[in-house]
C-alpha cells in the first residue's frame, strides 16, 4: 500500500498543499516521500527514502517545488526495491512530460517489461512496477499520435492501460502544462477520491488516496473515482470524467477498512470508523452466540487500529474497557521490521502493559488482525506477566492465510501464522486460553453495511481467491522467494552497495 495525491490550484503553489496532504497519508507508506511539481514547461521533483518531515525538511527544498499542479506519494514497499531511485513520483519524458504516482501493485508487470522492451521500445530504469505502469500509460498517449492533448486522448490512454495491465492500481499522473488525471483499476481494488475548493480564482482540485487527505486543506469530496473511471483536471480547472473500462466490477481490498485506512477517511462511500464499530459488534454477537458463559472481565485493544473495534465489543459485552497497553510512538511500525528476532524484540519495546489493568482478571485483548502473530504471542505473554488469570485474544478479522498481491506488503504463506492452521492450533501456539476470529461473512456485512451497493470485496488474504484471476502457483512461488525474510534480507545487503543517488 503506498499513498498518493494529486492538486491542480487556481490560486495557489501546491507545495506545501501536497506536503499536508502526504503528512496525512503518512500512514500509507513510511518508507519514501516525493513531490513534483509543474511550472510553464519546468518540472520540480524532489523524492527519498525516509518518511514525509525528513524527506522535506526544510523552506529551501520545498520553495523549489514551484507550480500551481502537482503529484505527490509516499511509498510502503511492495514489487520491486526500496532504493531512493524507487522513490515516486516517476518521470517519463516521451510524450508531453508525464509523472505518475501508483498505489497497487502489477500482477503481470513481468510480462509488461517484455512488451514495453520488445513492442513499445520503451525503457526502464528501476525493478518497480509503477514504472512500467507510467511507460504503459505513456505508450498510450503517444498512440493518439497528437501533438496537441484533449481529455480524449488522456481517456483512450487510460483505456489502453486497462487493456493491458492487470492488478491493483490507483493513480494520479501530472501531464506537464497539461493537468492531472487519477484513475483506478477495473475492480477498485485500492482507493481514491477527489474533491474540490471554492476560490476567488475559481475551483482547486485534489485526487488522493483517502479522504483524509482533503480534510485539514478544506476540500470538499466529490466522490470515489469509480473501479475503472478516469477523472482529469486541466490546468484550467476544468474536472472531466469517464468510465474508461469495458466491464468494470467494483471490488476493493476489504484489508484497508480492517487495519490500512486511517478510521477517519470514508472510501467508496464506506466510513472506515463505523466499519470498525460494526466489526466490534459482530465479533460481539459471535462471542455471545458461541459462549454465553463467558467470563471476560475487561476488553483491552492493542493500539491503535483495534481501538474502535474493541471499544463496541466491550460496550456489546458489556464489559469494561480499558487501555492495557501503552505505545511508544518512537519505535518504528514492528511489521516492517527485518527478521524475527527484531521484531520481536521491538514488540516489547513499542506495547508497554499498564500492570493495574491486568492482576487478577479474565483479559480479553483485540487486535485488527494476526498476522505472523509475533505481536499476538508476545502480547499473550506481557499480559499474563502482568498478572492476568486468563488471557483470551480477539481478531477483528479472519485469519489471514494467504499473501496479498495487490499492493500490501504482506509475509509470504510459509511466514504467516494461520496458513495450514486450524484455530485451535493457532491457540496453542500464541499461547491464548481461547482465540476468536471475526468470520469472513461478519467482516463483509460489517464493512458492506456502509455501502450496499457493493456487492464483492477482494478478500483475497482471508481466502486465496484473487479477485483478477490471474495469480497462479507460480506467481506465489516467485513471490514467496521475492518477500521471505531470507531474500529481504540479501537485497538490503545488495542493495547497499548499489544505492543510486538522489534522483
Ligand atoms: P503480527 O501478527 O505480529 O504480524 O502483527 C499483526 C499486527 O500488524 C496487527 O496488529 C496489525 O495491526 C498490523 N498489520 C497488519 N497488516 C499489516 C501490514 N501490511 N503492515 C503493517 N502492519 C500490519
Amino acid at each position: 500500500m503506498c499513498g498518493i495525491a494529486g492538486i491542480v490550484s487556481q490560486q495557489t503553489a501546491v507545495n506545501s498543499e501536497l506536503f499536508d496532504a502526504l503528512t496525512m497519508l503518512q500512514h500509507r507508506g513510511q518508507d519514501a516521500a516525493g513531490i513534483i511539481t509543474n511550472e510553464g514547461h519546468r518540472l520540480f521533483l524532489r523524492k527519498e527514502n525516509g518518511l514525509v518531515r525528513d524527506v522535506f525538511n526544510n523552506d529551501d527544498q520545498m520553495q523549489k517545488l514551484k507550480g500551481m499542479m502537482g503529484v505527490a506519494h509516499v511509498r510502503y514497499p511492495t514489487a520491486g526495491t526500496s532504493t531512493s531511485a524507487e522513490a515516486q513520483p516517476f518521470y517519463t519524458n516521451t510524450p508531453f512530460g508525464i509523472s505518475l504516482s501508483h498505489n497497487g501493485n502489477l500482477t503481470n508487470a513481468e510480462e509488461l517489461k517484455q512488451e514495453l522492451f520488445l513492442e513499445d521500445r520503451r525503457h526502464l530504469n528501476t525493478e518497480s512496477d509503477s514504472e512500467v505502469l507510467l511507460n504503459i500509460f505513456a505508450h498510450e498517449l503517444l498512440q493518439r499520435g497528437v501533438l496537441r492533448l484533449t481529455p480524449e486522448d488522456v481517456f483512450a490512454a487510460v483505456s489502453g492501460v486497462h487493456l493491458r495491465c492487470r492488478g491493483a492500481y490507483a493513480c494520479v499522473a501530472m501531464i506537464t502544462g497539461f493537468g492531472v488525471v487519477g484513475f483506478r483499476d477495473p475492480f477498485g481494488i485500492r482507493p481514491a477520491v477527489y474533491g474540490v475548493r471554492e476560490t476567488a480564482k475559481g475551483k482547486d482540485y485534489m485526487i488522493a488516496s483517502e479522504s483524509v487527505a482533503m480534510d485539514a486543506l478544506g476540500y470538499e469530496m466529490i466522490d470515489d473515482i469509480a473501479p475503472g473511471e478516469a477523472v482529469l483536471i486541466t490546468l484550467d480547472g476544468k474536472l472531466h470524467k469517464r468510465q474508461c473500462a469495458a466491464n468494470p466490477m467494483y471490488s476493493p481490498c476489504i484489508f484497508e477498512h480492517v487495519y490500512l485506512a486511517r478510521p477517519d477517511s470514508v472510501m467508496d462511500n464506506i466510513y472506515v470508523y463505523k466499519a470498525r464499530l460494526r466489526m466490534g459488534v459482530k465479533l460481539a454477537e459471535k462471542i455471545l452466540r458461541e459462549w454465553p458463559e463467558h467470563d471476560i472481565d475487561v476488553v483491552i485493544p492493542i493500539p491503535d487500529t483495534s481501538r474502535v473495534a474493541g471499544a463496541e465489543l466491550a460496550a456489546r459485552l458489556g464489559v469494561l474497557y480499558r487501555e492495557g497497553f501503552i505505545k511508544n510512538r518512537y519505535i518504528g511500525r514492528t511489521f516492517i521490521m527485518p527478521g524475527q528476532a527484531q521484531r520481536k524484540k521491538s514488540v516489547r519495546q513499542k506495547l508497554n502493559p499498564v500492570d493495574i489493568e491486568f492482576r487478577g482478571k479474565n483479559v480479553l485483548l483485540v487486535d485488527d488482525s494476526i498476522v505472523r502473530g509475533t505481536t499476538s504471542k508476545e502480547i499473550i505473554e506481557m499480559a499474563r506477566d502482568a498478572g492476568a488469570k486468563k488471557v483470551y485474544f480477539a481478531s477483528a478479522s479472519p485469519p489471514v492465510r494467504y499473501p496479498n498481491v495487490y499492493g500490501i506488503d504482506m509475509p509470504t504463506s510459509s511466514e504467516l501464522v494461520a496458513y495450514g492452521r486450524s484455530v485451535e492450533e493457532l491457540e496453542k501456539m500464541l499461547g491464548a486460553d481461547r482465540l476468536i476470529y471475526q468470520d469472513l461473512p461478519d467482516l463483509i456485512e460489517a464493512v458492506r453495511a456502509g455501502n450496499p451497493a457493493i456487492t464483492r470485496f477482494d478478500c483475497s488474504v482471508f481466502t486465496g481467491e484473487y479477485i483478477t484471476q490471474d495469480i497462479t502457483s507460480e506467481y506465489l512461488s516467485q513471490l514467496e522467494l521475492f518477500r521471505s525474510d531470507a531474500a529481504r534480507a540479501a537485497r538490503s545487503k545488495s542493495q547497499t552497495a548499489i544505492e543510486l543517488p538522489n534522483a
